[in-house]
């Protein structure tokens, strides 16, 4: 039976696991036989001692499979039990609750405070399903994620009990003095049916909450629309999109022009990147960026658009176009490199342009997060006459003096703040940070202008340049070169 056990588990268990199981059997085989011979050496029941010892402390650790903290069972039991299943083609249907401000409450609350939330919110959690008694299995999968399985795949299942989740968010939860209120999301689903392998299962537990909505909102997957289906699959396998793309050099830049208010002229272009995967159309960059930046491809990603914008400035310059300089943007980790100068000064010489044909976007994020090297890459890319735009302006909490201390140039008003203008509040905002932003030196630029209202209503206000779809969208580069010439 044991032998049986150990074929049909082999691939469940890790290395470890499975060298301690097998390795009892030629011992005790050799245990017994001795004692076939020699009947008076107990070598037999020594030999079972030491196959428990080994079966305790390698295969069997309970310590290891519940969380101490939360009371129920932890994320490496889930992963095992899921393991099982899958190995097994066992359907079960999976319920995951995400605490979206479980950081939030951890930096308010401390980790006494906030343990005890947690523990309280398993428990109400397994009374949602009857109580301890329950057939279902729940899981805290660290990270405010929750995650409750049943082998009772009925969609009717689940129904009343997310509900009563649900609710439980949309209320505070008691905490002694305190009303904590939770931001949560809940998500069921079914496996082998909607995540046929174990791995698509596992990086959807990383994903499910930045598209689905929050405030205790409940999705069954199973009622999702097919154009929906599609968009989840692409976020979940947007690493691999990622990966093959860079590997058949699939991606594009596309070119934005910038109008400069006092030369009244496309001045300059903003390089933003595109990819077209033959499966799911064009991705969002915001999407496969951030995707890229997590899993470190953005470096070479970074690579090919410093090469195709350095050799389309090149392009430019030899054919005439009077397009003065490219911004591009640079993603967080491409600031934190200690080569980066380097980096820019090689693509610039191997296309032989000027450094003043090319300007780095920055994210206010990106110069707030690594100080140091930041700082320093953009001194040292300025000494080199480099110049820097500050991108997304007013989507975080600006910090003046960084931005004083940093040789930025040109500040780049973000579309959420830009869309504002007509908003009486809102607009004396604008006006004063841009006056304020003039006053310490910088250009401004807005970006996301759509309308000849907008674009009126920044001109009044003293914008340098204006980015938006009032002039153009971003264009492929044979599309902008015909755009530059045709308004020149
Ligand atoms: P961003 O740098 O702030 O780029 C501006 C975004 O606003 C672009 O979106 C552009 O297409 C869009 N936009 C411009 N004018 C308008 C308008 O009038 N209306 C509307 N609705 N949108 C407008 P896109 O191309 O989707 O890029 C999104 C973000 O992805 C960029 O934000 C940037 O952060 C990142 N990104 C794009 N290309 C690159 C790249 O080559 N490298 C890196 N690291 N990041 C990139
Ligand atoms: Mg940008
Ligand atoms: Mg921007």
């Amino acid at each position: 039976m044991g032998c049986i056990y150990l074929f049909v588990y082999r691939k469940v268990l890790t290395t470890e696991k499975l060298l301690a199981l097998v390795s009892m059997y030629p011992w005790n085989l050799a245990a017994i036989l001795i004692q076939a011979y020699a009947p008076e050496y107990l070598v037999e029941m020594f030999m079972n001692t030491i196959s428990f010892v080994l079966v305790v402390n390698i295969v069997q650790r309970p310590e290891e499979q519940i969380n101490p903290t939360v009371g129920i069972q932890s994320h490496i039991a889930y992963m095992s039990d899921m393991k099982k299943a899958f190995a097994l083609n066992k359907p079960v249907q999976i319920l995951l609750v995400k605490i979206l401000n479980h950081q939030a409450l951890l930096n308010i609350l401390g980790y006494d405070t906030f343990n005890s939330l947690l523990k309280k919110f398993a428990g109400k959690i397994q009374s949602c399903f009857g109580g301890k008694g329950s057939p279902c299995g729940f899981y805290y999968l660290e990270n405010g994620l929750f995650a409750v399985t049943s082998e009772n795949v009925s969609s009717s299942f689940f129904k009343i009990p997310a509900q009563k989740i649900s609710e439980m968010i949309t209320d505070s939860i008691q905490m002694g003095k305190l009303d904590v209120e939770l931001n949560g999301c809940i998500c069921v689903f079914n496996c082998p049916q909607d995540f046929d392998e174990y791995d698509k299962m596992l990086s959807f537990l990383n994903t499910f909450y930045t598209y689905f909505p929050a405030k205790g909102s409940v999705t069954y997957l199973e009622e999702l629309q097919e154009k929906q289906k599609a968009e989840l699959r692409m976020r979940n396998e947007i690493n691999g999109i990622v990966s093959k793309a860079i590997a058949e050099n699939r991606f594009e830049m596309y070119y934005q022009p910038i109008y400069s208010v006092r030369e009244k002229r496309f001045l300059s272009a903003e390089a933003l990147i595109r990819l077209y995967d033959e499966n799911y159309g064009f991705i969002s960059p915001e999407l496969f960026i951030k995707a890229a930046e997590k899993t470190g491809t953005i470096l070479q990603i970074g690579e090919f658009v410093l090469d195709s914008v350095c050799r389309f400035a090149a392009e430019c310059s030899r054919t005439g176009l009077p397009i003065d300089y490219i911004e591009l943007n640079l993603s967080m980790k491409q600031c934190m490199q200690n080569d980066l100068t380097e980096k820019v000064l090689y693509y610039i010489e191997k296309y032989n342009i000027k450094p003043e044909q090319l300007n780095l976007e920055v994210t206010e994020t990106a110069a707030n997060t690594a100080q140091d090297i930041v700082a320093a890459n953009m001194c040292e890319l300025s000494k080199h006459n480099i110049t820097f735009s500050l991108d997304d302006y007013g989507t975080g909490y600006s910090n003046f003096s960084r931005i004083t201390e940093l040789p930025f140039h040109i500040v780049k008003i973000d579309k959420s703040m830009a869309d504002k203008v007509f908003d009486k509040t809102m607009k004396t905002i604008l006006k004063y940070n841009i006056q304020l932003l003039k006053e310490i030196g910088m250009e401004i630029l807005v970006e996301g202008v759509e309308t000849e209202d907008m674009f009126k209503q920044f001109k009044e206000m003293g914008c340098d340049y204006i980015q938006g779809y009032y002039f153009s969208r971003p264009l492929p580069k044979n599309e902008f070169v015909e755009f530059i010439k045709s308004r020149q």
